[in-house]
């Protein structure tokens, strides 16, 4: 049996019930069978997958919390340090119901992918909790935070490991813990990404992520002899991501004719208006149909389940910018058809396996989220750097370094994949190149 397999059949044993990690572990080592077929004695001898996929520390704690009834209430709280071969720890803490520690360890290991494909030194990690912010009381949202970080605290550090929001952790969140992390040690540092601008956050941050995805787009369809000017655009998602990706596309002389959210989707032929769009999702916290009822132009759907939404208009560049699994086989089939060049993921996961697969078959350059959302954790680790320094930059200064790092990831992708012989797959090339960078640095550093 090669090494990938022995290794696969361990990992299954010992995370039998983690169906994600389990899932995750196996789409990153099938696409790096050609590397590590390469040198397969080394890595087996030195044990590397088995070090990658066993995360250095794994923290799960009780968080108890006073809800507005005077109930205690008691929560699971998580950290994994995943590998920190090329720097601090670094991911986001989730707060949803679904959150398991199964959850935690798939982020985690993808993360550390994805941050070494950065070219920052961020080592990846993940943590969270099954709390549900939403419908809760800000002091209620104050109450957990606190309790949270009162366990969290001991494990973290602006050297050490360095969180940073992700779904039901904005700035609120983010600002409460780092208050109660600051009465806790003394230390006013950097141990949070995603902070107010007031108290050591990063200009640029809320763009990043949308920004650096059309910044890759656009590098993408360079290098294939095309410009962002004139395509038509179908974006799914009316949040962070989408609302900033769509803004970004539009002055790169793209339409981007589409955006959803959980109930509904538009098409609006003459273009996204994202004056109106952020009025309504991020002033008002609408739906889209107020969108559609201050804007002649657009056509509201309601969301029915087994259509193809945002999906079924024709364009030129799709980007799922909504959740995961939200791009399937028909839909992939239905963007063929319509002539689809290019798709890339502004989500996390967004594009089920079949449907990446049936895109990649038919010709269609496919940039996943590891690499075409890497903007986002990119610019956190800019604002560790900012914090570091006790110095702030421009907005313009934040941008155009995401720009180069983009346009760097891009190419690095491009690179792996042709140096493996599979030109083109951008899946396998995000995945080979985050994958080379952190196992040299873990060679270099010995058995630990
Ligand atoms: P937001 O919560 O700001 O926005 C998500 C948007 O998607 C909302 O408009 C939401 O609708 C919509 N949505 C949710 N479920 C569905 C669905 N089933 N169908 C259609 N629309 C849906 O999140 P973000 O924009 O921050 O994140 C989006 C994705 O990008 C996530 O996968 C996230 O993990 C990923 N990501 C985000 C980064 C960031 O910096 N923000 C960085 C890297 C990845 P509604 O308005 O109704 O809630």
């Amino acid at each position: 049996m090669g090494y990938v397999d022995e290794v696969l059949e361990k990992v299954r044993t010992k995370n039998a019930a983690e169906p994600e990690f389990l899932q995750a572990v196996e789409e990153v080592l099938d696409s790096l069978r050609p590397v590590i077929d390469a040198n397969e004695e080394l890595y087996r001898k030195e044990a590397i997958l088995e070090r990658l996929t066993e995360p250095d520390r794994q923290v799960m704690f009780r968080v108890p919390w006073v809800d507005d009834k005077g109930q205690v209430q008691v929560n699971r709280g998580f950290r994994v340090q995943f590998n920190n071969a090329i720097g601090p720890y670094k991911g986001g803490l989730r707060l949803h119901p679904s959150v398991n520690l199964g959850i935690i360890k798939f982020l985690g290991f993808e993360q550390v992918f994805k941050n070494s494909l950065t070219s920052l030194p961020i080592g990846g990690g993940k943590g969270g909790s099954d709390f549900d912010p939403k419908g809760k009381s800000d002091r209620e949202i104050m109450a957990f935070c606190q309790s949270f970080m009162t366990e969290l605290y001991k494990y973290i550090g602006a050297d050490t490991d360095v969180p940073a929001g992700d779904i039901g952790t904005g700035a609120r969140e983010i600002g409460y813990m780092f208050g109660q992390y600051k009465r806790l040690t003394n230390l006013y540092e950097g141990v949070l990404t995603g902070k107010g601008l007031t108290y050591g956050g990063s200009l640029a941050r809320t763009e990043a992520t949308g920004y650096g995805l059309l910044y890759l787009t656009e590098e993408l369809m360079k290098c294939h002899g095309e410009s962002m000017e004139g395509k038509t655009v179908c974006v799914s998602g009316a949040g962070n991501v989408a609302i900033y990706a769509i803004q970004k596309a539009q002055q790169l002389g793209a339409k981007p004719v589409t955006c959803s959210d959980s109930t509904g989707w538009i098409y609006d032929p003459e273009g996204i208006d994202v004056a109106l769009l952020k009025e309504v999702k991020e002033v008002k916290r609408a739906r889209l149909t107020e969108y559609a009822a201050a804007r002649p132009s657009a056509q509201y759907h309601e969301k029915k389940n087994g259509e193809h939404g945002v999906w079924s208009i024709k364009c030129d560049i799709a980007l799922p910018c909504a959740t995961q699994n939200e791009l399937d086989i028909e839909d992939a089939k239905m963007l063929v058809a319509n002539g689809v060049k290019a798709v890339c993921e502004g989500a996390n996961m967004p594009t089920t396996l079949d449907a990446t697969k049936y895109l990649q078959a038919n010709g269609v350059w496919f940039v996943g989220g590891k690499a075409a959302n890497a903007g986002g954790v990119a610019t956190s680790a800019l604002e560790m750097s900012q914090n570091s320094e006790r110095l702030s930059w421009t907005f313009e200064e934040v941008d155009a370094k995401l720009k180069t790092i983009m346009v760097n990831i891009y190419h690095n992708i491009d690179d792996a994949a042709k140096r493996y012989g599979k030109e083109g797959d951008y899946v396998a090339g995000a995945n080979i190149a985050g994958f080379e960078k952190v196992v040299n640095a873990m060679l270099a550093q010995g058995v630990c």
